[in-house]
């Protein structure tokens, strides 16, 4: 217990209002799809919302400590925006239902039944990387900076915490996604190298469609299957044993009509 003297009244008073309501219990109420971000509660102290299986895209930069802002400012602001702007305007183009910027990192969130759409959004932002990120960002920086991109899905608890208001400030509340959701995409995320992209086997299981599991053939001619499995059970870092690798981008040829396609199967 914190004692009279141990800390200044006001503070004192600030823990033990966040402990009533604490004591007071929590209400959750369970929701179908993600909600709009304005409908996400803060009002209640006691409400949360309940999604289940959201999908999660985390996707980050490798390399970003090399970006310093004392000794290259300029080159080592426009590599974050090149990289999040784009990221989270080809989200917002895919119907995500949320999207959020964490450091370096960018995510969205997709209900169960877009995992399709998330995948497409996965591939398009590689293929953005590869192509056309990383050789502008060396070629300025002479840094080698790729990215970090992995897929997850778990059911999730939202709501905002902060404060509604603060004078005329809105800024001093966020949302809160409790879960294992966006934790573990953001861990798989890590143990990408440049190139690779992991998916949770629990992900994995949405992907029913030859357009998704096997390649379109260039440049010889032949079909194949376009993920390896990737064992994770020694990992202590993640609740599940395995996950699935997928080292393609959008093809230079069929990648747009493939694209178009896979996000059809999800309507
Ligand atoms: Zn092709």
């Amino acid at each position: 217990m914190i004692t009279n003297t141990q800390l200044p009244e006001k503070f004192r008073q600030i823990i033990d209002k966040q402990i009533e309501i604490y004591k007071n219990g929590r209400s959750i109420t369970q929701e179908n799809k993600l909600p709009e971000t304005s409908h996400i509660p803060i009002n209640n102290p006691n409400h949360w919302l309940k999604i289940p299986d959201v999908i999660c895209v985390f996707a980050d930069m490798i390399g970003s400590t090399k970006l310093s802002a004392s000794k290259h400012d300029k080159s080592t602001a426009g590599a974050y925006q090149l990289f999040s702007n784009t990221i989270v305007r080809l989200f917002h183009e895919l119907n995500a239902p949320y999207i959020d910027i964490k450091g370096d990192g960018v995510f969205a969130l997709f209900n169960s039944d877009q995992p399709n759409t998330a995948l497409a959004s996965a591939v398009t932002i590689k293929t953005f990387v590869n192509e056309e990120f990383i050789n502008r960002i060396k070629s300025k920086t002479e840094l080698d900076i790729g990215l970090h991109i992995a897929i997850d899905q778990k059911t999730l608890l939202v709501r905002k915490i902060g404060f509604k208001r603060y004078g005329d400030r809105t800024d001093r509340q966020n949302e809160v996604w409790a879960g294992r959701t966006v934790n573990m995409a953001s861990k798989l995320a890590s143990i990408t190298k440049q190139n690779e992209m992991l998916v949770s086997d629990r992900f994995f299981k949405n992907l029913k469609d030859d357009l998704v599991l096997k390649s379109c053939g260039c440049p010889n001619n032949e079909v194949v299957d376009l993920w390896k499995e990737y064992d994770l059970s020694d990992n202590e870092l993640f609740d599940f044993d395995k996950a699935y690798l997928l080292e393609s981008n959008w093809c230079k040829e069929h990648g747009a009509d493939f694209c178009t396609r896979i996000i059809e199967l999800d309507k």
